[in-house]
C-alpha cells in the first residue's frame, strides 16, 4: 500500500487527447512507485467527446457535464488534454461548443492564477527564431492574472452616437473596461513572490502604470509585496518594454507577473522563444482543485495516428507534481527526464527534422516510454 493516495481528474477530450494523456498516466503510474504515493485516476468527459456523449444519452447536450465538474471539484488536481475538432465547428447560434467546457471548468474551480513556464531546451535550439546567443540561460515563469481585468469587465455597444461616426456623422461607439480590487492583484502578485523566492529571486511585474490606474494600483500593490519579501529583488517594467525585452535580452527574466490581457499576449510571444508549441505546459491555480494542460489544442490532423507530441502533456505532470503535491524532487526528475531525452536526439515527428536519423524517430508511446 502506498503512504498517500492523491486522486485525479483525467480529462482526456478530443483530437490527440486520448492518445497524450494514456503517456502522462503512464507516467504518473512510475513516479507513484518511485516515491511510494498512488496516483489514483479517473476519466471524465469534456469536450467534444461530452457533446456527443450526453445527446447520445438524451441528456442536456454539454461540454462540460455535471458528473465531471463533481469529479472535478472532488479530486485533488485536475489534468487535461485538448478540445475542440472539426467535428464540433457548429457556429450557429444557441450551438454548444467544445471551448464552452474548458471556459466553464476553469470559472467554476475558481482558477484565477495561470502559470506558463518558458524553459529553452539545448537540443531544441535550432527550432527558436532567436539568436542563438540570446537563448543562454531563458528560464522563465510567466503568472497571469486569468479572472479580471478587460476580459470580465463590461463590454457595451452604443448605436446612433452623435458625432462618433465617419465626418461627424452618428456612429457605434464600443465599450470595454478594465477593473481590479487590490485582493485580486494582491493574490496574484504575492504568488509571484512566493515561486521566486523558491527559483532565482526575481519578480518582474509588468503594467502600464504611465496611462492606467489599474496599473498604478498594480503597481502599488506590487512595492508593498516588494519590501514583505526582502529576499526578492522586484521590478517594474512597462508593458511595451517588456515586449522588447523578452526578444531582446529573455535571460534577464525569473518570474513575471501581470494582469490577464497583458499575460495573454506576452505568454504566446514568450512561448515562441522555444520555437515549439508541442514543449509547453500551463497551470491555472485558484481557489478550487488546480487544473493543468498543455498550451497546445487537440491537433485533429493527426489524430489517432499515433504521433503526436506527448511532451507538453507529460510537463503539465510536472507542474501538477510541484504546485499541488510539493512533489519538487520528482517534479525535477521529470523535467531532467525530458532533457535527456531530447539530448539523447530521441524525436517526435514534429520535433524531427531532415537531419534526424530514422532510428531516432519516435511514435507517442515510444516517447512516453522514453521518458518513463
Ligand atoms: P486551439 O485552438 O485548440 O489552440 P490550434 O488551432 O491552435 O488549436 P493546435 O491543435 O494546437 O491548433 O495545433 C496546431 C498545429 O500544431 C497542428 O498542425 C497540430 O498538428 C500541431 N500540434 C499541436 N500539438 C501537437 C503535439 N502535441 N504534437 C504534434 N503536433 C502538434
Ligand atoms: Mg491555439
Amino acid at each position: 500500500m502506498a503512504s498517500k493516495t492523491y486522486r485525479i481528474c483525467t480529462l482526456p477530450g478530443d483530437g490527440i487527447g486520448p492518445e497524450i494523456i494514456a503517456e502522462a498516466k503512464r507516467l504518473l503510474e512510475a513516479v507513484g512507485t518511485a516515491c511510494d504515493v498512488e496516483f489514483a485516476c479517473e476519466d471524465q468527459l469534456i469536450g467534444g467527446a461530452a457533446i456527443d456523449a450526453t445527446r447520445e444519452a438524451g441528456e442536456d447536450v454539454s461540454a462540460l457535464p455535471p458528473a465531471t465538474l463533481a469529479a472535478a471539484e472532488a479530486a485533488d488536481a485536475v489534468l487535461l488534454a485538448a478540445v475542440g475538432g472539426p467535428k464540433w465547428n457548429d457556429t450557429r447560434p444557441g450551438a454548444v461548443r467544445p471551448e464552452q467546457g474548458l471556459l466553464a471548468i476553469r470559472k467554476n474551480l475558481g482558477l484565477y492564477l495561470n502559470l506558463r513556464p518558458v524553459r529553452v531546451y539545448e537540443a531544441l535550439r535550432d527550432a527558436s527564431p532567436l539568436r542563438e546567443d540570446r537563448l543562454d540561460g531563458v528560464d522563465l515563469l510567466i503568472v497571469r492574472e486569468l479572472t479580471g481585468g478587460l476580459y470580465f469587465g463590461e463590454h457595451r455597444r452604443e448605436h446612433g452616437v452623435e458625432g462618433a461616426g465617419v465626418a461627424g456623422a452618428a456612429g457605434d461607439k464600443a465599450v470595454d473596461t478594465m477593473e481590479y480590487s487590490e485582493y485580486e492583484i494582491e493574490r496574484v502578485i504575492r504568488w509571484a513572490y512566493e515561486a521566486a523566492a523558491r527559483r532565482d529571486g526575481i519578480v518582474t511585474s509588468v503594467d502600464k502604470a504611465n496611462v492606467l490606474e489599474t496599473s498604478r494600483l498594480w503597481r502599488e500593490v506590487n512595492h508593498r509585496l516588494n519590501e514583505e519579501y526582502p529576499d526578492v529583488e522586484g521590478e517594474d517594467m512597462l508593458v511595451d518594454n517588456c515586449a522588447m525585452q523578452l526578444v531582446a535580452n529573455p535571460s534577464q527574466f525569473d518570474v513575471l507577473v501581470t494582469e490577464n490581457t497583458f499575460g495573454d499576449i506576452l505568454s504566446d510571444e514568450a512561448s515562441m522563444l522555444t520555437g515549439s508549441l508541442g514543449m509547453l505546459a500551463s497551470a491555472s491555480l485558484g481557489t478550487g482543485t488546480a487544473l493543468y494542460e498543455p498550451s497546445h489544442g487537440s491537433a485533429p490532423d493527426i489524430a489517432g495516428k499515433g504521433i503526436a507530441n506527448p511532451i507538453a502533456q507529460i510537463l503539465s505532470v510536472e507542474l501538477m507534481l510541484r504546485y499541488s503535491f510539493q512533489m519538487d524532487d520528482a517534479a525535477d526528475d521529470v523535467a531532467g527526464a525530458v532533457e535527456d531525452v531530447l539530448n539523447a536526439g530521441w524525436r517526435t515527428a514534429d520535433l524531427a527534422d531532415d537531419d534526424t536519423p530514422e532510428d531516432k524517430r519516435l511514435s507517442t508511446s515510444q516517447m512516453g516510454d522514453k521518458i518513463i
